[in-house]
């Protein structure tokens, strides 16, 4: 059994974008640009937004959070949007979430232009992604798909179960399995049999959001297991799969903490690296 080291994996990837980003001022004079907005003073996403701002500048990254207060009205957060999409210095723009319950979301996600879409959430880029087209694909499944790739596990032809249905997470999880060429199963909360659906399955991604949903009676001999989840349980991070139980059965497993997680800040410089690239051509 293979544990797959998200850590060691992402601080590879930040070095390689580092190195990129580099070459592309130098051949360039442009610097990677990334805005991020944050409305209102939820103590989590201060700290998610405080550690995407401090992984740009390590990568050399032009970055600045925009901070509207808790009580902004729906006209100041668009215009903010709008003003960053016009701004040929930002070439990604991320809106944190959630925001406050008073506005519309969609609607303000709607107004980062699509070569600006560095969490690759909008319609556009999600249907790129169900064509193959080139497009942004959200970093969670994008990190996903690094981490088996630099593991060394075999994706075509094999089989594959997707364990939740998010059009974040779940969906273009799912569609990125597809495009590289495997047969591809999503399970969600109204699959039946969903055990032995997954009990199939070569490689075994679980993004559900339940502690320890995933026992070992559902993984197969020598499957590649990923765990997506999130959860936090007496003050300690654990993911979707009851690790313990299930590893010793696998050929590879990713832990929580240390195996997704870090992969997605990662992704989100590679995903603003690459819209940067593309304004170019
Ligand atoms: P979500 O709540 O939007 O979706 C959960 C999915 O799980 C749904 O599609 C639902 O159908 C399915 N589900 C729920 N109960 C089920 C059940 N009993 N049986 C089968 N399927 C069931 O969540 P999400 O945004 O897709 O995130 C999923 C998990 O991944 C969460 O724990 C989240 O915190 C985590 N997450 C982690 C990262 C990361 O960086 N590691 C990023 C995003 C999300």
């Amino acid at each position: 059994m293979k544990r797959i080291d998200g850590k060691e994996i992402a601080a590879q990837i930040r070095a390689e974008v580092k190195e990129d980003a580099e070459k592309f001022f130098a051949e360039n004079g442009i610097k990677v640009g990334l805005a991020v907005v944050l409305v209102g003073d939820d103590p989590a996403s201060a700290v998610y937004v405080r550690n995407k701002i401090k992984a740009c500048e390590e990568v050399g990254f032009l970055s600045s959070a925009y901070r509207l207060p808790a009580d902004a009205t729906q006209d100041e957060v668009e215009s903010l949007v709008v003003q960053l999409a016009e701004d040929e210095r930002i070439h990604g723009i991320l809106v944190q979430l959630p925001l406050p319950g008073h506005l519309d979301a969609e609607r303000i996600l709607a107004l980062i232009p699509t070569e600006k879409d560095v969490d690759g959430f909008s319609a556009e880029n999600l249907g790129r992604l169900a064509c193959g087209k080139e497009g942004t694909v959200a970093c969670t499944p994008l990190g996903v798909m690094e981490l088996l790739a630099r593991s060394g596990a075999e994706i075509a032809g094999k089989r594959a179960v997707v364990i939740g249905r998010s059009n974040i997470v779940g969906k273009p999880m799912a569609m990125l399995l597809l495009n590289a060429n495997a047969t591809v199963t999503v399970c969600h909360s109204k699959t039946k049999d969903l055990a032995s659906i997954c009990a199939q399955a070569d490689i075994l991604v679980a993004a559900i959001g339940r502690a320890k949903f995933v026992t070992a009676d559902m993984v197969k001999e020598g499957a590649a297991v990923i765990d997506v989840g999130i959860n936090r349980v007496d003050g300690k991070l654990v993911g979707d799969v009851d690790y313990d139980a299930v590893a010793p059965k696998t050929s590879m497993i990713t832990p929580v903490p240390g195996g997704v997680g870090p992969m997605t800040i990662a992704m989100l410089l590679k995903n603003t690296l690459s819209c940067a690239q593309r304004s170019l051509r």
